[in-house]
C-alpha cells in the first residue's frame, strides 16, 4: 500500500464502525473510538471525526453529501456488473441499501482481490467532490465517483460508504461520547472532557476540536478562542416562578432585560460580509436579507459577534406583533415581499467578539457596555432595554412595562455572570407569565385619539387610541394604541368620518397619559379583540384599582373589522366589565395551576 501526506487505511474505520454497530454500551463505544484516535495520523483526525458521525464537515456548513438511493443503486450496479433491478431487489428484502452492497459485492470476490487498499482520504475527497458536484451533467459525475469508490473497496468497506454517501450511517456516536473519547485518547484524562466542551460550544466544530486537541493537547484548548463564522452554541436561561426567587438567586442585585419573542439571530460580521445562524446554529443568512441589510448598517466593529431578538413589526405603527407572525411570514410569503408586509426590528442583547477579542469571559456589565458601543441605534435596530434591580417591586413593575411593550417578560441577568456558550443556567434567568389566557371576548372601545401614518399610510391616521367608557365618573379611559388589524379601505373610511370631531386638544372628558398626535370628539365605537388584559403604567383604564400606581391596557390588540355603528360611546366596554375581565383571566390561571400542580 503506497500513501500519500498522512493517510490510514479505510479499514480501520470499518472495524470501528463494526463494533460500534455491535454494541449499545457506551465504554465500549468510547474504547473503539479511542483505539481508532490513536491511530489516526494527527492531520486527518478531523476527516475521521466528521466520516465517523457520517458527515463530511460541520453541521453548520450545511455541506451534505446528499446522494439519491437511485443513484446509488446505478452505481452499486456498475461496480458490480449486477442488474441494478437485483440490486433493488435485495435492498427492498435487506431493507438496507449499504447491506445490499456488501452483498452485491460479495459476489465479485476475485476482482476485489486486485484492487488496492482503499484510504480514508480517498473515500473522504470522493465524497467531498460528489458533495461539490451539481448542476447540469454532474449526475454522470457523481455516478462515476461513487462506482469507482466502490470498485476498490471490500463488501463490508462498500456498505459503510454506500450508508454515509446516502446519510444513513445513523452509527450513534454522539458528541459527548466523542468528546469523552478525544480527552482519553490525546490528553490521557477523561476529566480533560471540560475543556474540550467549552472549546466545542465556541466553535460548534468537532473536527476543528480534534485537530486542535490531537496537535496541542490541553493547552491549545484553553487557548481556543471564538472565532468569526463560526457559530457559538448559544447560552440557554432558567426559569424561576417570581421576581422575588429571581433576586435571591442573583444576589439581591441583577440586571433586567426586556425578553422580546421572536426568533433568535447570532449574527457575524466580518468587513462586508454577514452571516446568520438561528438558534439551532442553521444559516438563515438567506431568510432574511433585512436583518442582514440592518446588520450591515448597525454594527460599528469591523469584525464582530452579536446575538439579538428579530421581531415583527406592523408597519404602519412599528408595534412589535406576536412570534406567530414571523412564521407567517416564512411560510405564506416570498421574502420580498415578506419584508414589505412583515418587516423586522433587531433587538441587540449580546455581544460575544468584537474585533478579534473573544468575549464570552468577559462579564454580563462588561459585555452590555460594549455592545453599546458597537450597535449604531437606528428605527429598526436597538439594543434590548435593561434596568438595575435590586428589589421584586421594580422588577415586577419593569414585567408589566415589557408586557405592555409586546415583549414576553423579562430575561434576568448576573451582573458579574460570562457568556456561558451550549449552557442552560441560573445566569439568565427568564420570568414570563405563564398561564396566558386568550381571551374569548371581543371589546367596544371608543376612538379618543389617532396617530399619523408613515410609509403606505401616509395622509390617514396609522393608529388609533382607544378608550372604556368610567361610568362612576362619565369618563373615557385610555386603554390601547391599535394599529393592528385595519384595511387600506378601513383607513380611508375612518379618516373621513373622524375630520368631523377632530378636537383643537384633549376632551375634558377623555383621561389618558398617552400623547396622542390628533384628539377626537369619544363618539366613534369599534371591536377589538386582545391577547390578554395586563397591567400598565401608561393606560389609564381603571387605575389604581387592581393595584396602586397601574391602569390596565390590552396586550397584543387588534381591530375585527367591525365598526359599531349600533352603539353610542356610553355603550362601549366599561371600565368595571375590564376589571372584571382582568379578575377572571387572573382566576384561570390560579385553577390551570392548581388542575397542574
Ligand atoms: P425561551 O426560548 O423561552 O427559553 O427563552 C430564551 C430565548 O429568549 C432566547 O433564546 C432568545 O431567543 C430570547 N430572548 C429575547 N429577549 C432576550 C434577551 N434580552 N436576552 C436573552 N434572550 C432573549
Amino acid at each position: 500500500m503506497t500513501m500519500s501526506g498522512a493517510d490510514m487505511p479505510y479499514s480501520e474505520m470499518v472495524e470501528c464502525y463494526r463494533i460500534m454497530e455491535s454494541t449499545t454500551k457506551r465504554g465500549e463505544l468510547t474504547d473503539a473510538l479511542v483505539s481508532l484516535f490513536r491511530k489516526t495520523p494527527i492531520d486527518i483526525i478531523d476527516k475521521v471525526i466528521y466520516l465517523n458521525q457520517g458527515k463530511l464537515y460541520p453541521d453548520y456548513m450545511g455541506i451534505e453529501v446528499g446522494v439519491g438511493e437511485k443513484l446509488a443503486i446505478r452505481a452499486i450496479s456498475q461496480a458490480s456488473g449486477i442488474d441494478s433491478k437485483k440490486v433493488e431487489e435485495l435492498y427492498r428484502r435487506l431493507g438496507d441499501l449499504g447491506s445490499a452492497a456488501e452483498e452485491v459485492l460479495r459476489e465479485r470476490v476475485q476482482t476485489s482481490l486486485f484492487s488496492k487498499q482503499l484510504t480514508v482520504v480517498q473515500v473522504y475527497d470522493t465524497l467531498d467532490k460528489i458533495a461539490r458536484t451539481s448542476g447540469e451533467g454532474s449526475l454522470d459525475t457523481r455516478l462515476s465517483l461513487l462506482s469507482g469508490l466502490l470498485v476498490n473497496s471490500k463488501p463490508e468497506e462498500a456498505k459503510y460508504i454506500i450508508r454515509t454517501a446516502i446519510g444513513k450511517l445513523r452509527l450513534g456516536v454522539a458528541d459527548y461520547t466523542a468528546l469523552d473519547a478525544l480527552a482519553i485518547a490525546f490528553t490521557r484524562d477523561k476529566s480533560n472532557r471540560a475543556e474540550l466542551e467549552r472549546a466545542y460550544n465556541l466553535c460548534s466544530d468537532l473536527g476543528l476540536v480534534a485537530s486542535t486537541v490531537a496537535a496541542r493537547g490541553v493547552g491549545g484548548l484553553r487557548a481556543f478562542k471564538v472565532e468569526v463564522g463560526k457559530p457559538i452554541r448559544p447560552m440557554l436561561a432558567e426559569r424561576l416562578p417570581s421576581s422575588s426567587d429571581i433576586i435571591k438567586k442573583l444576589g439581591g442585585r441583577c440586571s433586567a432585560e426586556y425578553k422580546f419573542d421572536g426568533e433568535r439571530m447570532q449574527i457575524h460580521k466580518n468587513g462586508r460580509q454577514v452571516v446568520i445562524f438561528s438558534r439551532r446554529l442553521e444559516r438563515i443568512t438567506n431568510n432574511y436579507p433585512d436583518a442582514v441589510r440592518l446588520a450591515e448598517d448597525s454594527i460599528s466593529a469591523e469584525t464582530a459577534i452579536l446575538e439579538c431578538e428579530a421581531v415583527a413589526v406592523d408597519s404602519e405603527t412599528g408595534d412589535l406583533l406576536p412570534f406567530q407572525q414571523l412564521m407567517h411570514r416564512r411560510r405564506k410569503y416570498g421574502i420580498e415581499e415578506a419584508m414589505q408586509t412583515i418587516p423586522i426590528s433587531l433587538f441587540f442583547f449580546d455581544l460575544l467578539m468584537v474585533n478579534g477579542k473573544d468575549m464570552t469571559r468577559v462579564r454580563y456589565t462588561e459585555r452590555r457596555k460594549e455592545l453599546q458601543k458597537v450597535v449604531i441605534v437606528g428605527e429598526h435596530t436597538k439594543v434590548a432595554p435593561a434596568k438595575l434591580i435590586t428589589s421584586p417591586r421594580t422588577m415586577d413593575r419593569y414585567m408589566e412595562e415589557a408586557i405592555q411593550a409586546g415583549c414576553e417578560g423579562l430575561m434576568v441577568k448576573d451582573l458579574k455572570g460570562t457568556y456561558q456558550a451550549g449552557s442552560r443556567g441560573f445566569l439568565w434567568i427568564k420570568l414570563k407569565r405563564e398561564y396566558r389566557s386568550e381571551l374569548t371576548d371581543t371589546l367596544d372601545l371608543v376612538v379618543v385619539g389617532g396617530f399619523h401614518g408613515r410609509g403606505r399610510r401616509t395622509g390617514v391616521y396609522g393608529a388609533f387610541l382607544l378608550a372604556v367608557y368610567n361610568e362612576d365618573d362619565d369618563v373615557f379611559e385610555s386603554v390601547s394604541k391599535v394599529g393592528t388589524g385595519f384595511s387600506d379601505a378601513d383607513l380611508e373610511r375612518f379618516h373621513k368620518e373622524l375630520k368631523d370631531l377632530v378636537l383643537p386638544q384633549r376632551s375634558p372628558r377623555v383621561k389618558s397619559t398617552m400623547k396622542a398626535d390628533v384628539w377626537f370628539v369619544p363618539k366613534l365605537v369599534v371591536e377589538v379583540i386582545a391577547s390578554e388584559v395586563t397591567l400598565s403604567p401608561i393606560h389609564v383604564a381603571g387605575w389604581g384599582k387592581v393595584r396602586k400606581n397601574s391602569g390596565l391596557a390590552l396586550r397584543f390588540p387588534k381591530f375585527t373589522g367591525k365598526v359599531r355603528d349600533d352603539k353610542s360611546p356610553e355603550e362601549a366596554t366599561t371600565t368595571k366589565e375590564l376589571v372584571e375581565m382582568y379578575r377572571m383571566q387572573l382566576k384561570k390561571v390560579e385553577e390551570t395551576r392548581e388542575s397542574s400542580a
